[in-house]
């Protein structure tokens, strides 16, 4: 039988990964099926238990799973057990792996507008397992300023904790603090949108985290959500002439890391890529 892999989350409808995924495999010649698992909490051990049969090669998870499928794994690996989130399931001798591609996809989408430049000070909306991601990302190329805004601040508390041995600057705000988060927007090198707002299917499709004021032609806003292409922030990035990092970047790239570590072959980028805005743009059917 053919060996599967799929992925894990809730919702699922505004995905782009099975059509991603299942195109490059047919074109590579790999013998592999990826397929869509929407999934209920309450059911996600259960569904874990009953995919992982013989031919099952391993999965990723997205929105809202990264952090809870932890203690459902038998292992955590590298960036994974840093940030405490798995976006990529590896079965590997009947052992559960989790790793975290999701390090990868923003490292390489950040080298298109940053290439080696370090990146001091960066708002980051969100403190879920992307934001984690983003965080060690970051710290990676020099951050020494780092601004989180979440709607529970708790959360984000808890997210500079497990960071806290770094040394980096930080501060917490919720969304209401509004002044706080304009002057420390304009004044950072990086913008980045780790939350679901601005995503379709999420119920805030035309939500962005800021408004026009809180940019201007220097800054540069990466915007996690990938579909729809152009989001609520990326249009008000575009009219403020401000630089982006669409998120499709990072899907795209997170995508082939998790082909690698399935199948040992590295995709192109641009294939992919392509694949992927042709569906979101109306063009294809998302399959
Ligand atoms: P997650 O762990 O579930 O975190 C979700 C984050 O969104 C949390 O900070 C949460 O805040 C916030 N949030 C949820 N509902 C909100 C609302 N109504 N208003 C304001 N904030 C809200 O999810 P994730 O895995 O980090 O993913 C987050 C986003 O990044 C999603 O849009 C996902 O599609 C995108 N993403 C994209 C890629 C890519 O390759 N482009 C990869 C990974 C993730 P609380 O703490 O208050 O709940």
């Amino acid at each position: 039988m053919k060996k599967f892999a799929g992925i894990i989350g809730y919702p699922l409808s505004h995905s782009v990964s099975p059509s991603m995924h299942n195109f490059i495999y047919q074109k590579l010649g790999i013998e592999v099926e990826y397929k869509k698992w929407e999934i209920e909490e309450h059911n996600l051990e259960s569904h874990l238990e009953t995919i992982n049969d013989e031919d099952f090669i391993g999965a990723n998870i997205t929105v809202p799973y990264k952090e809870k499928i932890v203690s459902f794994l038998d292992e955590i690996r590298d960036e994974a057990k840093f940030t405490g989130a798995v976006n990529t399931i590896v079965k590997n001798d009947n052992q559960l792996i989790g790793y975290n591609t999701d390090v990868y996809g923003i490292e390489k989408a950040l080298d298109i507008k940053f290439k080696n430049d370090v990146i001091k000070k960066a708002v980051i909306f969100g403190a879920g397992g992307a934001a984690k991601a983003a965080v060690y990302a970051l710290l990676r190329r020099g951050l020494n300023n780092l601004i989180i805004v979440n709607r529970t601040k708790i959360n984000a508390i808890k997210m500079i904790d497990k960071f806290n041995d770094v040394n980096c600057d930080h501060s917490v705000f919720t969304f209401n603090e509004k002044p706080q988060i304009k002057s420390a927007c304009l004044s950072s090198d990086l913008i980045i949108n780790t939350t679901i707002l601005g995503m379709k299917g999420s119920g805030y499709e035309d939500i962005s985290p800021i408004d026009c004021t809180f940019i201007d032609s220097n800054s540069v806003i990466f915007d996690m959500v990938y579909n729809p292409t152009k989001t609520q922030l990326i249009k008000i990035a575009l009219d403020k002439n401000a630089h982006i990092i669409e998120g499709l970047n990072m899907l795209v790239y997170q995508a082939i890391k998790s082909i690698e570590l399935w199948t040992g072959i590295h995709p192109s980028f641009e294939d992919m890529y392509n694949k992927c805005k042709e569906i979101l743009e109306g063009k294809l059917n998302n399959e």
